[in-house]
């Protein structure tokens, strides 16, 4: 089942809280994606939120005031709690009644509420991991980025024939998964350069980001049972920003035959705020079309709503500044600007798949979409295809070249959705200071 438009899809829907209103605003009364929090520099324990404008609505206070009597008690425990995950465990209809009393709850059409204790800045507060996340596994469901990284190693031979039968995923590392903002260390580890006999253990010269989109599993599926294409949605809580950071020469000696390990698991960054599939629901499209001479899915991977429902119309970008930047006050630079709809496999496929063998996913866990590329100059998710292996060097506004990132080089993921007749949301960022 694919998540319907409905009243708090609504573009005239105003909010009580001002800076949802304005234009361009992530977090606008359409949005309301779920966070965990604490006020800064105070230890009170994490609580759950919703993004809204540039405050924090507190769902736990929201629920000691009794403003949410109106749900399940079910629900009210849930936003109480220190996680996302019991929340994330009771399903779809859970979040969809608790974002249905929160789209009336902030409408300006309502007073606003006479207490300001349930409202918290955003720049005062300290946004944590929204769930504990069990398990992590990251795909590879970009044909684009499969190809151009295959031409790097394999020029004969850039994907292999199981590419577009079989989604290729690895099982990431889940206790190195850190909140956007986090710094990042630069690894060490095992490199052999091509004219070096043996390897070495050295920090990495090679430090790359990539550019994801992560899929928070919502209610999970019972060992032995495997989900269907067609119920996949359901165990779908919601999308974020994913940095995949990689280490490209510790991976390259180490990836064979078993791919990818201390290269990858060294820091994966996520952005705060988890869009639910309800506030995708507008910016939902057709699935990649394949060419007339690629196979179609094997039917388990493959159903009429999916091909046709099965896309998202999510924008993605990657932005950086060197510490030389930032010294001369200058903005960003956008490294890649891409879209979600272009995967060769789609959320559903990749989670259907994922189950096929009785695999049983957990509310938090994480599945991550691989590198975000496009076909096009200008769409590479991440540095490994862009400057070829470093091959081909960036040039920065201040003219310092980039082949690889270099410390106090900060990478900052971005995602939106934006159509017409429908209010903009975003995914807010996901950031990143690498030493
Ligand atoms: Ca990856």
């Amino acid at each position: 089942m694919i998540c319907t438009v409905d009243a708090t899809h609504d573009p005239n829907l105003r909010s009580w809280v001002e800076s949802a209103n304005q234009a361009g605003s992530d977090f606008p009364i359409q949005n309301l994606p779920f966070g965990v929090f604490r006020r800064q520099h105070q230890v009170d324990p994490p609580r759950i939120g919703v993004a809204i404008g540039d405050q924090i609505l507190d769902l736990a206070a929201c629920s000691q005031l009794g403003l949410l009597q109106e749900l399940p008690d079910s629900v009210q425990m849930a936003c109480t709690a220190s996680n996302l995950n019991p929340l994330m465990a009771l399903g779809r209809m859970a979040s969809s009644a608790l974002r249905h009393h929160l789209s009336q709850f902030l409408s300006a059409a309502q007073p606003p509420p006479a207490t300001d204790d349930i409202l918290v800045p955003m720049t005062m507060a300290e946004l944590l991991l929204p769930a504990t996340i069990g398990d992590y596994t990251d795909f590879y469901a970009s044909i684009f980025h499969a190809t151009n990284v295959g031409k790097l190693f394999r020029p004969d031979q850039p994907l292999l024939p199981n590419y577009k039968y079989v989604p290729i995923a690895y099982h990431g590392r889940a206790s190195s998964i850190v909140s956007s903002g986090t710094p990042i260390h630069r690894p060490i580890g095992q490199r052999k350069a091509p004219n070096e006999t043996v390897p070495t253990l050295a920090p990495c010269q090679m430090l790359d980001y990539e550019l994801e989109v992560g899929c928070f599993v919502g209610k999970g599926n019972t060992l032995g049972e495997a989900i269907s294409i067609e119920q996949a949605e359901e165990h779908v809580f919601g999308l974020c920003l994913v940095n995949d950071w990689s280490a490209r020469d510790i991976q390259a000696w180490e990836y064979q035959p078993l791919g990818p390990f201390l290269a990858k698991s060294f820091a994966t960054s996520i952005s705060p705020w988890i869009i639910t599939l309800e506030a995708l629901a507008p910016f939902r499209g057709q699935a990649f079309s394949r060419s007339a001479d690629d196979p179609q899915p094997l039917p388990y991977l493959n159903s009429a709503t999916n091909q046709q429902q099965g896309g998202i119309n999510l924008r993605l970008e990657v932005w950086l500044t060197s510490a030389q930047m930032r010294q001369q006050n200058l903005p960003p630079v956008r490294l890649s600007s891409s879209s979600f709809q272009q995967m060769y496999w789609t959320v559903a496929q990749m989670l259907t798949h994922h189950t096929s063998n009785g695999c049983n996913l957990r509310p938090g866990d994480l599945i991550a979409s691989g590198t975000v590329s496009g076909e096009l100059a200008g769409t590479e998710g991440c540095l490994l295809e862009s400057t070829q292996r470093g091959s081909k060097p960036l040039t920065l506004p201040t003219g310092e070249t980039r082949a690889f990132l270099l410390a106090g080089d900060e990478v900052t993921l971005r995602g939106y959705c934006e159509q017409a007749e429908y209010t903009r949301i975003g995914l807010g960022e996901c950031r990143g200071i690498v030493s």
